[in-house]
């Protein structure tokens, strides 16, 4: 199984939140360490566990409780949600150049997979109807260009290649024009590896990277390189510039370190893995798959998810509710007041409302200060008052009362109690539900 020692490190956090009723800051304190040690142990770069391991915790801390859902499952959803957040989140495609042929440049180590990735790559693409031409580069393993034409042969692809003493920038020259006269769709280049990253190497690829002006430029690595991949693919990155990584052998032991660590250490996406040797193990890199594979736990995922939908349409439900039969008095004004002076955090669940619009920052500020005055005033009337708007808008006498004992004009006072009375309107108005009657009243 893949990634499975990561899988079932993280399974001991879970087990040690069973029993719990609420995710709190003390009871994730074990669970997080186990999170940590298993990010680890999977060779996850120490920068990138640290990072995900407080935003994990900072979250779980600060989640609310959903009903029928534990904790432990609460914490499954979360780390998930980080863990295609790491990876990348949205699959990364390839890209097509406007006007064919497009190039794919790829480089990596020897014996990281990247001359059957190249043939895999080609095959991938010849499947989805592009036409497809191989480049045999690497002219510093002697059976690579061997091993390429064979590769080619099987799965019916042209592959152009040149003795193993002119250089790769030559090649790739000429190479280019033949798929240029032969209307081929994808070019796909490869490239000679080194042991390990040399000149020698750098300045091969920079030379063939102008010859080329390749639309995708892709790193090959090897997931059981682990973290050290996604130190290859900065490097790479800074010394060439590159579009991506393809991370090779999945189907192997690796321990997940480079699927977790590439795109957060070097900002370069994993567009595709590979997962066997045989010609169709090649897939896209899906950030979401790819977490739902280490957790192992599809059906807890699934059934959190449904269960905050159900929870975001009851709060949206509740909110409308209140809203709908407030009779909206002074009390429920101040209520509701203090309530939009909360809405940096409301402003979801408002979200929510058809018809209610997002609430702006500025618009917050301007809510607290208003609050203010407004309090002021709603503690000067009477609690009949507060009850009754009506009592105010009829009488003057009473609003000159409120002014004065809260060091307000009545003008402000005035003011306030239309407000109330548009409120009211608007609120019904916003949810769709006109009610007879719901007029503003003119003041007396
Ligand atoms: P290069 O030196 O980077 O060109 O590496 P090669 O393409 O020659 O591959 C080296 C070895 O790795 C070969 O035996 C491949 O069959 C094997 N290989 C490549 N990709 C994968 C993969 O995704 N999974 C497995 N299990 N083996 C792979």
């Amino acid at each position: 199984e893949m990634f499975g020692q990561l899988t079932s490190g993280l399974e001991s956090a879970w087990n040690k939140l069973k029993g719990e009723e609420v995710l709190t800051k003390e009871n994730i304190v074990e669970p997080m360490r186990d999170i940590r040690r298993a990010l680890l142990e999977a060779d996850v770069s120490l920068p990138v566990v640290r990072r995900f391991v407080q935003t994990v915790s900072e979250q779980a801390v600060g989640v609310g409780v959903i009903r029928g859902v534990r904790p432990d499952q609460q914490l499954v959803k979360i780390v998930n949600d980080e863990l295609v957040k790491l990876m990348g989140g949205e699959v990364s495609e390839l890209v097509f150049a406007k006007s064919p042929p497009t190039v794919i440049l790829l480089a990596g180590l020897q014996g990281v997979g990247k001359t059957t990735v190249c043939a895999k790559l080609a095959f991938y693409l010849k499947k989805q109807g592009k036409s497809c031409m191989l480049i045999a580069g690497d002219v510093y393993r002697p059976a690579a260009i061997d091993q390429l034409s064979i590769l080619g042969e099987q799965i019916s692809v042209p592959v152009y290649k040149e003795g193993a003493d002119q250089k790769p920038a030559e090649i790739a020259k000429r190479g280019l024009a033949e798929a240029k006269k032969k209307n081929i769709d994808v070019v796909i280049m490869d490239t000679a590896g080194r042991l390990q990253i040399d000149k020698g190497m750098m300045d091969e690829l920079k030379d063939v990277k102008r010859v080329l002006n390749p639309t995708e430029v892709l790193l090959v690595v090897d997931a059981m390189t682990g973290q050290e991949a996604a130190a290859l693919v900065t490097t790479f990155n800074l010394e060439i510039g590159i579009t991506g990584a393809i991370l090779t052998k999945l189907d192997g032991d690796s321990r997940g370190g480079a699927a977790l660590s590439v795109k957060e250490v070097s900002g370069k996406p994993i567009k595709l893995v590979g997962r066997g040797e045989r010609m169709e193990d090649l897939e896209p890199f899906y950030p979401d798959r790819m977490a739902g594979r280490i957790l192992g736990m599809g059906d807890v995922l699934s059934f959190v998810e449904k269960a905050q939908e159900v929870m975001r349409q009851e709060d949206a439900e509740d909110l409308q509710k209140k809203i709908m039969s407030a009779k909206f008095d002074f009390n429920d004004f101040l209520k509701q007041t203090r309530m939009v002076a909360r809405m940096g955090s409301m402003s979801r669940v408002i979200g929510m409302i058809p018809g209610m619009a997002k609430v702006t920052p500025a618009q917050v500020r301007d809510a607290e200060k208003s609050l203010k005055i407004m309090e002021g005033m709603i503690e000067a009337m009477t609690p009949e008052e507060r009850e009754k708007p009506e009592l105010l808008a009829e009488s003057p006498a009473r609003r000159k009362r409120v002014a004065q004992e809260s060091g307000k004009t009545e003008q402000q006072v005035s003011q306030l109690v239309a407000q109330l009375f548009q409120m009211r309107v608007r609120m019904k108005n916003l949810l769709g539900v006109m009610e007879s009657g719901g007029s503003i009243p003119a003041l007396n």
